[in-house]
């Protein structure tokens, strides 16, 4: 074990933007499900960088795409094609739903998003939007728009305007039928909410989304940006309702950890954009595609999703196993998984990390998620939930707190 000497914790504390929470611990290496700090410790990763690392950090697959594409070519604008994005694009439209077999690329989520938000607005000639409560969509303004908690939007005030968006309850069909008008461009749903808590949509309410935007020539855009890539068991979530929508934004798992965005969308909707109406410098470049052929290669020759399904199913069976008042709801679909407790749960995931070596994040502040790579054995599953089964019977910070107050008092 090497203990390093640099200073990386205090650089990244005093040198970055300083809008996250840091965790204390520095990270340099990983593989499959496993990562390492600079300390030489491994942890067992739920994290998988936000649900990025689908098919395991550092596929064998995408580092050797990666590799060779370096020393091939970079950078390539969009305006002059390449093999490997032409590639790319075959092989996306080749495992998408349905007729959506036009795709605007991007390098991240939320840019995925502003770009669904242009070509709804293109697409229909109308700029109103259905979005969901407890719904996230990204953080650049016009995501942000679309994205529900006010913690996210209010400290930007007028900057975000979001009067052209109505938020419905996920899952009230009466209600969203009542928000969608013949003023409506596009209806925005994650087929699960991530950070909204992990919930699973009911099928029926996305099927329900699909019959009223059509009755009124909206669109309908699922948000697949964390679902999709086979992390809910199958290709894309909204395989589990049947539905096709108009348009699905993509990023996360579709490059192996690359940073990558996408809106896939039908013909119709791609016609109505006018040239240069839309445009990235960095979207499609050849490094990112071939880390993508590589990533979604994998996934069909290892069939992931089914891998998803079914260790998503023996994850949540051995988590609902657990007997803890402290949990109110295991809820999941394939390997998206939160457990929601009666109380806050930042103390569980911090003691995860630091006692037991698994990391875990938050969604919404009750909520721990599970967001492995699909690739996790089954054997890391059971060393997990054995460690969330110890932190629940040892981790007690009501009593802790209370414990301190006492102590407070007699030094008084
Ligand atoms: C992560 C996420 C986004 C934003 O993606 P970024 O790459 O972080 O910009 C949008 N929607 C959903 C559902 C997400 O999970």
């Amino acid at each position: 074990m090497t203990v390093t000497q640099d200073n990386w914790l205090e650089l990244e504390n005093t040198l970055d933007s300083g809008v996250y929470n840091k965790h204390n611990v520095v990270m340099s290496r990983a593989e499959g499900a496993t990562v390492w700090d600079t300390e030489g410790r491994a942890y067992i990763d739920c994290v998988a960088g936000y649900g990025v690392a689908n098919v395991g950090h550092s596929n064998p697959d995408v580092v050797k795409a990666v590799q060779e594409q370096a020393a091939q070519l970079m950078v390539m604008p969009q305006t002059v094609p390449n093999d490997k994005r032409a590639q790319f694009l075959r092989d996306l439209v080749d495992v998408l739903p349905g007729d959506l077999n036009r795709v605007f690329l991007c390098n991240s989520g939320t840019e995925a998003m502003e770009a669904a938000k242009k070509f709804a607005i293109t697409a229909t000639g109308r700029s109103k939007f259905v979005s969901m409560k407890r719904g996230f969509s990204g953080r650049t303004l016009g995501a942000l728009a679309f994205t529900w908690e006010p913690k996210y939007r209010e400290p930007f005030g007028a900057a975000v305007d979001n009067e052209h968006v109505t938020f419905v309850t996920y899952g009230n069909i009466e209600e969203l039928r009542a928000a969608i008008t013949e003023e409506t461009a596009a209806v925005i749903m994650e087929p699960v909410q991530g950070e909204g808590g992990v919930r699973p949509a009911d099928p029926e309410f996305i099927r329900a989304a699909r019959e009223f935007t059509r009755e009124k020539g909206a669109l309908l855009i699922l948000d697949e940006i964390q679902t999709g890539f086979c992390r809910t068991g199958k290709m894309f979530a909204s395989e589990h309702s049947g539905v096709v929508p108009d348009g699905m934004t993509l990023a996360k798992g579709m490059a192996g950890g690359v940073p990558i965005g996408a809106f896939a969308m039908s013909e119709d909707v791609a016609n109505k954009m006018p040239k240069g109406g839309h445009g990235t410098t960095f979207g499609g470049n050849p490094l990112s595609m071939a880390a993508g052929i590589a990533a979604i290669g994998f996934m069909r020759r290892e069939r992931l999703w089914e891998q998803a399904a079914e260790k998503g199913a023996y994850f949540m069976e051995k988590l609902r196993a657990i007997q803890s008042p402290k949990i109110r709801e295991v809820r999941g679909l394939g390997l998206m998984i939160g457990v929601e407790l009666k109380e806050k749960s930042a103390p569980y995931i911090t003691a995860l990390e630091h006692d037991e070596g698994v990391l875990t994040l938050q969604a919404t502040p009750l909520v721990v998620r599970f967001l492995p790579p699909l690739t996790i054995s089954k054997a890391q599953i059971d060393e997990v939930v054995a460690a969330f089964e110890r932190v629940l019977t040892n981790v007690n910070p009501r009593e802790e707190r209370l414990a301190q107050l006492k102590e407070d008092k007699q030094s008084e």
